[in-house]
């Protein structure tokens, strides 16, 4: 089957059906690079930060959508978020953070196995930091300049 690749090399996943497990790089993560870990859920560093500290939560079954996991496995993802959250902010002293799924290849998901960032932000990483998340649809995203 044919895949494009990420930078460094690995694959992309747009077009590659599920039952490919062996090919997904969070169902195959290194024991050695879990962060924190619970009975449905790992966390581990993103391999290409967009900011120092960025952390990924995803569950241990391969799942492609949030809308797709359990009630237990909702609670796991939920209670190891917070811990990464407090592991980040004991480590770095982060001022803030973006939380975010990208649920669908249309909604920008490369990897196709459910996983929530967990973003930090530090004062002055970008000039303007208003709009967060909006900032997938550039044009949109300053409400505040709309008369
Ligand atoms: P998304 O575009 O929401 O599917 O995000 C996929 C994320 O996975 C990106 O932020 C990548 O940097 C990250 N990533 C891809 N491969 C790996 C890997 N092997 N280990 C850790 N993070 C990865
Ligand atoms: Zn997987």
């Amino acid at each position: 089957m044919a895949f494009t690749h990420l930078p460094g090399g690995f694959p992309c996943f747009n077009h590659m059906p599920m039952p490919e497990k062996n090919a997904c790089p969070f169902c195959t993560i290194d024991p050695a690079e879990i962060l924190l870990e619970n009975d449905h859920a790992v966390a581990f560093y993103d391999r290409f930060p967009v900011t120092p500290g960025h952390a990924l939560v995803v569950p241990r079954r391969h799942v492609n959508s949030f809308f797709e996991i359990t009630g237990e496995e909702l609670a796991a993802l939920w209670e190891l978020l917070g811990r990464v959250r407090e592991h980040l902010i004991a480590k770095r002293s982060p001022d803030a953070f973006n939380v975010g799924i990208n649920d669908g290849v249309a909604a920008g998901q490369t990897v196709m196995h459910l996983h929530i960032h967990l973003i930090p932000r530090y004062s002055g990483d970008t000039e303007d930091p208003r709009g967060g998340v909006r900032w997938i649809m550039p044009v949109k995203a300053p409400y505040w300049k709309k008369g």
